[in-house]
């Protein structure tokens, strides 16, 4: 099993240190020892999130917090305006269904971004907008969507900014505040790279105005419970937390702080770069337009005349990188390569070496060393 390098968007490998600290013994989660390691973790959580506003941890994947995002602030036939162009953004807009809301969709091709012009057409035309929901970094299409501009635009509006940020915080740039983020959402099994199973939320003081008067669609993910809980002496959360999948979390979050997210980002930009080039030097096609192509998670069209399974199948069984492949009406239509959380030149090397021999083997016609070449000159 050790011996699979896994080249996913989610979940990604953990550093030994993370792994080793799950093994420490489980403490009580109401005991000031635990409230420590929570404070901890939730400031950590906080500085990541670039954000003065507290962190709330929820355990539970990265859609408990999606869900917690919506099932907070939405009254019933309350309209929420869902920008879909793949995968995480319909489930946003099927959360917000699932909550009673009056949803409205803005559809954006699968493979291009929203947008802020986009936006701003859509509230001008609806001043009843309670909230806007955008995925930072669209896993399912490998599309980074412009936040910052977006969040431009919102400032002119009274509707709440709620951003998907599960695949790109801690390696592409989210700045909450500076950006004006009203609800920002992130898994711990992505770019932060610690085990799957905790999430994250923080919440803006307009986000709290809106919550604090409406009667919450949830018990488990009731923000007003997580605060008041996380306020206490010692802080805690409302039921049972993962106690060791916190620890693992506190552990990779102070991996990012030593590494440094400017750093970071900067590696995850360096991996993109390096993985689009030697997709090109393949002479395989990018799945999105490439200016608007992610820093975490690079999409790419199936090469004609081969499957999936074919292709995967070999990367995995033969060579031991897993790659991988497109959801919904993608599968088998392109596969991903995911770069996020501690990926450098070292696995970027072994995967091109693996998709060059596996290319091969199915009868294409590679220049062999060409993609490593790109990988090379992008880390020179
Ligand atoms: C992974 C992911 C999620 C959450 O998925 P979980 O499986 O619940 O952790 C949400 N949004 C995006 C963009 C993702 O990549």
């Amino acid at each position: 099993m050790d011996d699979i390098l896994l080249m996913l968007p989610g979940p990604t490998t953990v550093a030994p240190r993370v792994l080793k600290a799950t093994s420490d013994n489980i403490v009580n989660h109401r005991s000031a020892i635990f409230g420590e390691i929570f404070t901890e973790t939730t400031e950590l959580m906080s500085e990541i999130f670039k954000t003065k506003n507290q962190s709330y941890l929820i355990t539970g994947s990265g859609t408990s917090a999606m869900e917690a995002a919506i099932a907070n602030i939405l009254n019933p036939n309350d309209k929420i305006l869902n920008v879909v162009g793949g995968k995480f953004g319909q489930r946003f807009m099927h959360i917000a269904n699932e909550m009673g809301a009056d949803t409205q969709e803005l559809t954006v091709e699968w493979g291009d971004a929203v947008s802020p012009e986009q936006i701003k057409e859509a509230l001008d035309k609806d001043e009843n907008i309670k909230a806007v929901t955008v995925v930072h970094n669209e896993t399912s299409t490998g599309v980074s969507a412009p936040i910052e501009e977006i969040a431009k635009v919102m400032k002119n509006y009274d509707a709440l900014f709620i951003v998907d940020a599960v695949s790109s915080l801690g390696g592409d740039r989210v700045e909450v505040d500076k950006f004006g983020i009203d609800i920002c959402v992130t898994g711990s099994q992505k770019c932060l790279a610690a085990p799957p199973g905790m999430a994250a939320i923080t919440l803006s003081e307009d986000a709290w105005k809106v919550i604090d008067k409406v009667d919450s669609k949830t018990y488990y993910l009731d923000m007003k419970k997580y605060k008041k809980a996380g306020s206490g002496t010692p802080p805690e959360t409302p039921y049972t937390p993962s106690v060791s999948l916190i620890y693992a979390l506190a552990e990779a979050l102070k991996i990012i702080k030593e590494e440094g997210l400017e750093n970071r980002i900067a590696r995850h930009e360096q991996a993109a770069k390096a993985t689009r080039n030697a997709i090109k030097a393949l002479n395989l096609e990018l799945f999105p337009k490439e200016e608007v192509s992610s820093t975490t998670v690079t999409a790419v069209k199936m090469p004609k005349g081969i499957t999936d399974s074919d292709f995967r199948g070999t990367m995995r069984n033969k060579y031991k990188v897993e790659l991988a492949g497109g959801q919904d009406h993608l599968k088998g239509n392109i596969f991903r390569i995911g770069h996020m959380g501690n990926i450098s030149y070292k696995q970027l090397a072994i995967t091109f070496s693996a998709m060059e021999m596996t290319l091969k083997g199915l009868g294409f016609n590679i220049d062999m060393g060409a993609s490593l070449a790109a990988v090379n000159e992008a880390y020179l």
